[in-house]
């Protein structure tokens, strides 16, 4: 599909138009990426943004004063972010609950409350929320269900298939897949819900530009042979960490004694290529931080490259230090995203980066 590296489009004559009027709105290339994930989501329309967090803000400028969301406790702290130091000076109330466990989420629920926002497997403890129960749950209180599916994408998880109301991606990770670019999407299948979505994007302005909406379209072509490698190495490490004498905890859905692994194959088809795992010596940290050298040490996930990142200081430093404790994103906490490269050369770069 072309880039259509334009701004504006020519009117044939006054009233007539060729569908385009100007890249804020609409753009050729932008509507082929709209729909496409639209599609690969069993939804009925896309929206594509500049980055993962352009997409969320546009959700919550879908709620009014006074209105309250239930979130996930455990979720990207960018997202924790603009929720405490921004929406909140707008009136909208946030609980952070523990949603991989129902009765949690229920005690959360207020008067007031418009909307469960869920991340599931959650960032970066690997938590799983029943997203068929939240919204059971939601639909009988007439709350929108909120999926943040970036770890799993819809190639493994279409929460709109499940009842989910609005499907929210950081582009950015799995369906770019090559670190190189920043995207953002929502996709929703109700018509109202995309009318008024609609008018926000076209009204802030946080579009996708064109080559960046033909670059993502270039990577969603391989995500499924992506994903199907990256899971078979993350399997793999998970179950080499789980073995090392040097590692306290290995939190990885796809091993089958992790809490959320039932619940994962039931609404999943795969349990992705994101692993966390904490060392018993804290002063372990920085050595491997410092040692890896197939590994990235750098932020971000998703991408063929491998990266490691360090949830504390990094995704995670806007979480207060107590919310962080009680959730176990602790100083010995590290989160790896696995890559494309030759598994062996992964193994054997955390076991040099592990030793000595
Ligand atoms: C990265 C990420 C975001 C934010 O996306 P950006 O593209 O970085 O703006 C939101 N949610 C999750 C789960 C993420 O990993």
């Amino acid at each position: 599909f072309p880039i259509y590296q334009s701004a504006t489009f020519r009117h044939p004559g006054l009233n007539q138009t060729t569908g385009y009027d100007y890249s804020r709105v609409q753009n050729p290339t932008r509507e082929e990426l709209e729909s496409t994930i639209a599609i690969l989501e069993s939804g009925k329309h896309g929206f594509a943004f500049s980055s993962g967090m352009a997409a969320v803000s546009t959700v919550l400028s879908l709620f009014e004063p006074g209105q309250h969301i239930v979130v996930s406790d455990d979720l990207y702290g960018g997202t924790y972010r603009l929720f405490e130091e921004i929406y909140k000076r707008y009136g909208i109330e946030f609980t952070y609950a523990d949603t991989s466990c129902i009765h949690q989420l229920e005690k959360a629920l207020k008067s007031t409350t418009a909307a469960i926002f869920i991340e599931t497997p959650s960032n970066p403890m690997m938590k799983v929320t029943d997203i068929e129960a939240v919204a059971g749950i939601a639909k009988s209180e007439k709350l929108l269900t909120i999926v943040d599916n970036t770890f799993l994408t819809p190639y493994f998880q279409r929460p709109l298939e499940l009842g989910a109301d609005i499907v929210i991606h950081s582009g950015t990770k799995y369906l770019g897949g090559h670190n190189d670019t920043l995207a953002g999407f929502i996709i929703v299948n109700n018509d109202d819900l995309a009318e008024r979505i609609r008018l926000i994007q076209k009204s802030e302005g946080a579009v996708l530009a064109p080559f960046d909406s033909w670059l993502i379209l270039r990577g969603i072509k391989t995500l499924g042979i992506r994903l199907e490698k990256q899971e078979k190495n993350a399997l793999a490490v998970a179950e080499w960490l789980r073995g090392h004498k040097k590692v306290e905890r290995v939190y990885y859905v796809g091993l089958n004694d992790h809490e959320g692994y039932e619940i994962s194959k039931r609404q999943a088809s795969g349990f992705g290529a994101m692993i966390s795992f904490s060392v018993k010596d804290t002063s372990l940290v920085e050595h491997v931080l410092k040692r890896v050298r197939v590994i990235i040490f750098a932020e971000s996930l998703g991408g063929v490259e491998s990266l490691i990142t360090y949830p504390i200081v990094q995704t995670h430093s806007a979480i207060p230090e107590e919310m962080r404790e009680r959730l176990g994103v602790n100083d010995k906490l590290l989160r790896l995203s696995v890559g494309i490269e030759n598994v062996n050369d992964i193994i054997n770069d955390l076991e040099q980066a592990l030793g000595g």
